[in-house]
């Protein structure tokens, strides 16, 4: 009990304190009768016997106050329980046609029927035949002729179940909001923990989950993959002349502009500050080329409108392919680390590749 409590208030589920133990033996049972507690149950009255049936209809609704249906048959029963919903049945054992047993066995062989409080009567009080009742689902058994005092202490109890069941369904359905509720901030949280907050862009650590998602499919299927990795040129200059607003503005430029024209099952992220990856599945040496030099045009190309001003940039791009003397991802980043690097020292705004170790630079012939 503590302990849901504490679950309560950690999963902020209102979870009403209850009383000591030593209160709940002093205090009152609830009662049907008490006057402000809601007392009154459905009941369905299953009796193939009018006169017993006016009787009962008068005994629970006129005496007890509950609100009653009742059914000459089984068959009717079934009819009227779909419609009435009834919290309580009670039904005579023996009838023509369906008896009160296999109505029994009906209700619980439905959905809705499970949690229904069943009361049988019958004539024959035996324990033989209290068993059979109970085994076909029925809650109480109840021997005719039935005397008002009688009923009135079974249909307590009935209304004790309905009552703690409509309290249990009540925490039931809070405890299905509440996981609804995590189950989507647990997907909003996962997918902040993978995004870059300045460009939207996958982050590092999203980033480097697909270059080694890619490289077992590669592995796999005995496909090439490509890396690109891309940095800013003199990005740190924007930031001295513009401010780091501005600079901020042109990264999500830049970003955008990546994204937008990498191809669809390609995976660009932000690995930190002006650099970013490119994973391109599929991809040989050749066409991770021709990819780069499309982007570092485009990148070349554009002209940034910020605060007044139009700031121009360019990138260079290190690539590599999947080579079979390659252990790991690492490896493949590694050389096209090294790409990247030469683009630089050769003079920036250019695409660099590392093949078999060997690194080659661009102008490149077009195509
Ligand atoms: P290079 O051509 O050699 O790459 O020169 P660079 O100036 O681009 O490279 P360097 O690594 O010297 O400087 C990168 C700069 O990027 C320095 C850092 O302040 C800036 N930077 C990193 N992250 C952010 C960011 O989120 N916003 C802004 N505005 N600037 C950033
Ligand atoms: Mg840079
Ligand atoms: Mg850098």
């Amino acid at each position: 009990m503590t302990a849901w409590h504490e679950w309560g208030e950690l999963l902020k589920v209102p979870a009403s304190a209850l009383p000591s133990f030593k209160q709940m033996c002093a205090g009152q049972a609830p009662r049907p009768e008490d006057g402000d507690s809601p007392a009154s149950l459905r009941v369905l009255l299953v009796d193939d016997d009018a006169t017993t049936r006016h009787m009962l209809e008068g005994v629970l609704g006129d005496s007890l106050g509950h609100t009653v249906q009742s059914a000459g048959s089984g068959e009717e029963a079934l009819a009227t329980a779909l419609q009435f919903m009834p919290q309580v049945v009670v039904t005579d054992w023996l009838m023509p046609g369906m008896s009160g047993i296999e109505l029994c066995r009906a209700l619980r062989a439905t959905d809705w029927g499970q949690t229904i409080y069943i009361i049988m009567l019958s004539g024959i009080d035996t324990r033989d035949e209290a068993t059979e009742a109970f085994e076909a689902g029925a809650d109480d058994f109840v021997a005719k002729p039935v005397d008002l005092r009688t009923l009135r202490a079974r249909l307590r109890a009935a209304w004790r179940y309905v009552h703690l069941l409509d309290a249990w369904e009540t925490d039931r359905a809070q405890l299905r909001q509440f996981a609804a509720e995590l189950a989507i901030s647990n997907r909003r949280l996962s997918h902040a923990a993978m995004t870059d907050q300045l460009t939207g862009l996958p982050n590092r650590r999203a980033g480097m989950s697909e270059l080694e998602k890619a490289w077992s499919a590669s592995g796999r299927a005995a496909q090439p993959m490509a890396v690109l990795i891309i940095d800013v040129d003199h990005f740190k200059r924007i930031n001295d002349s513009y401010g780091h607003a501005v600079g901020d503005h042109v990264l999500r430029e830049v970003a955008q502009t990546l994204q937008q024209s990498a191809r669809r099952e390609d995976v660009v992220c932000r690995l930190g500050g002006e650099e970013f990856l490119m994973v391109c599945t599929n991809t040989d040496l050749r066409a991770a080329l021709g990819a780069g030099e499309r982007l570092r045009k485009l990148v070349a190309a554009l002209a940034i409108k910020v605060g007044g001003h139009e700031i121009q940039l360019s990138i260079s791009i290190g690539i590599a392919a999947r080579e079979a003397s390659m252990t790991d991802a690492d490896m493949l980043v590694n050389a096209a680390d090294r790409a990247l690097y030469r683009a630089k020292e050769g003079g920036r705004n250019r695409s660099c590749i590392c093949l078999q170790g060997q690194l080659r630079c661009g102008p490149w012939q077009a195509g």
